[in-house]
């Protein structure tokens, strides 16, 4: 069954590669696209809204969660739980295209959902310097958490094969209207999977 024409759009990366600003322009620029807003349970950064970033919870609402598999997906990621609401999604979709920042293990199980019209896209940065930098300059983490964001890549850039599009964001501008491309191509041409089904 599909669920509307609407398409959903992952955005995966190793953290600090520019997929936060990215999501937000794609927003910005296309009225019809939201970005899904996650459940956590790590503790807010100071410049982040509960309900906007992400929706902030405890360990245990989120086990809670688990057990009613009220999830589409949830990993744990960096000592902390982070998952896609069904049911929020699920409405959301219904009206809009959707952009979805998670990480490759999220990817993995939205990708058993045949029926979601996914594009998977993965961004990395030019190299591990730049990486380094960006996490860095963005000053959002310890040093302890950089530290980790940094180690994690080595892992997370061998995930690329389970993606639809590999991006390497050497340029925002440019990685931005690569993104544009093909979104609009898949907005035109309706997926295999939805041909079928409709
Ligand atoms: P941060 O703590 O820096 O906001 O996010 C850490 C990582 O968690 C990022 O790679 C982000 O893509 C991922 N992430 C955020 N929300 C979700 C989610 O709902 N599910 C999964 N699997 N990953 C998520």
């Amino acid at each position: 069954m599909r669920h509307s024409d609407n398409i959903m759009v992952i955005l995966s990366s190793p953290s600090g590669a520019g997929k936060t600003t990215l999501t937000k322009k794609i927003q910005q620029k296309y009225q019809t696209f939201k970005v899904s807003v996650s459940h956590t349970t790590r503790k807010p950064r100071t410049n982040e809204v509960d309900g906007v970033d992400y929706n902030f919870i405890s360990k245990d609402e989120f086990r809670k969660l688990i057990d009613k598999n009220e999830f589409y997906e949830y990993a744990k990621i960096f000592e902390n739980y982070y998952g896609t609401h069904k049911k929020i999604t699920e409405k959301l979709s219904k009206t809009n295209d959707i952009i979805f920042d998670i990480d490759w293990q999220g990817t993995k199980q939205l990708s058993k959902f045949k029926e979601l019209r996914l594009i998977k896209i993965f961004l990395i940065p030019p190299n591990k310097k730049e990486l380094k930098k960006r996490l860095v300059e963005r000053n959002q983490n310890t040093i302890e958490e950089v530290e980790k964001r940094f180690q994690a890549f080595d892992q997370d850039v061998k995930k690329w094969k389970d993606y639809d599009y590999v991006l390497i964001n050497k340029n925002l501008d440019n990685c931005y209207k690569q993104i544009e491309r093909i979104i609009t191509s898949h907005k035109k041409a309706p997926t295999v999977n939805s041909q079928i089904t409709s």
